[in-house]
């Protein structure tokens, strides 16, 4: 938690400094208000939840009168905070049931951090002292399958992997039998995220789903989201969106931009909690996404 904050902090807070700022204007006149629909805006927010966050900082504003820093400090935070959304499940669930591991899908487009997140995912759950193995769905890109194991051989989890070009489907339900043959605690599977034909895709996945469906509950679909891509990423969002049920986000390089809003608008898009943030290249910069400590790390 610490962590999450004081490695967001550099390159997040431009966003709430530059926010407090203009809230500290003598007049907050339509222009101000403008220049903080532009701030937020900037950072990714995206329309609707800026216009309703600028909506209610006016009449929070407007009943206070006149503003210490401390209290523009807390107003902020706490609206930042609600439109985060502090209530929502970011657990990553993976129950396993009546000796059935639990199962959890990577997807996302190439690049975007997929094999890195599944690896640092594995290395929380053995650290936790859960048993893991990796399913190495991803077969098209060359060299996926490799990065898997080596994540693997590192933090101590077992890899399952096929021939490049083969079954991604065959490749999963050989990670799931294997797991439910070593009692593993959960059973991870890394897929392909080529994008270029949503038909081939949704073939992919969907082909992916069914056949782990059909040997153990599937307890997590997450989908994994570059944060330095903005608005391109709500577009990717969508189309998975369409071909799987997303059960969570992962926001990776976080680390790398200033655009934090990004978490309030892909939870907007798609109604489901960011989970997780990727906060760097190496095996501890996974974090779990916590609203408070977020909107702290946005405010400085
Ligand atoms: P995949 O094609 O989606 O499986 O992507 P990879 O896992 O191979 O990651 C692509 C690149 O992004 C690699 O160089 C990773 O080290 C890097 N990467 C992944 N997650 C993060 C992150 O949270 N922060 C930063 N800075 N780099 C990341």
């Amino acid at each position: 938690l610490v962590r999450l904050r004081a490695r967001l902090s550099r390159s997040q807070n431009a966003l709430g400094k530059g926010l407090l700022t203009l809230l500290s204007r003598e007049h907050l006149d339509e222009d101000t208000w403008e220049e903080i629909e532009d701030t937020l805006l900037t950072a990714d927010v995206g329309v609707q939840p800026t216009q309703e966050l600028v909506e209610r900082l006016r009449e929070r504003v407007k009943v206070l009168g006149t503003r210490t820093p401390e209290e523009l400090r807390g107003l902020l935070r706490e609206e930042l905070i609600k439109l985060v959304g502090p209530d929502m499940d970011r657990t990553v669930h993976t129950e396993n049931e009546a000796g059935c591991p639990g199962i959890v899908m990577v997807v996302g487009v190439n690049g975007t951090g997929k094999t890195t997140t599944t690896g640092k995912l594995a290395r929380v759950l053995v650290a936790d002292g859960n048993t893991v193995v990796l399913g190495a769905a991803d077969t098209f890109r060359a060299a996926a399958a490799d990065q898997l194991q080596t994540w693997g051989e590192r933090v101590g989890a077992h890899t399952v992997r096929g021939p490049e070009g083969g079954d991604p489907a065959s490749v999963a339900f050989d990670a799931v039998k294997e797991g439910i043959e070593m009692s593993a605690d959960a059973v991870l599977i890394d897929t392909a995220g080529r994008l270029h034909t949503k038909t081939g895709l949704m073939d992919e996945l969907g082909k992916v789903k069914r056949v782990v469906e059909k040997h153990a509950p599937l307890d997590e679909v997450l989908l994994v989201l570059d944060a330095t891509t903005g608005q391109n990423g709500l577009v990717q969002a969508r189309v998975f969106a369409e071909v799987v049920d997303i059960t969570g986000i992962v926001l990776t390089k976080l680390d790398g931009t200033a655009k934090g809003g990004i978490v309030i608008s892909v939870q907007r898009e798609l109604g489901v909690p960011v989970k997780l943030v990727g906060l760097g290249e190496g095996a501890d910069d996974l974090a779990p996404f916590e609203p408070e400590a977020f909107v702290d790390a946005l405010l400085g």
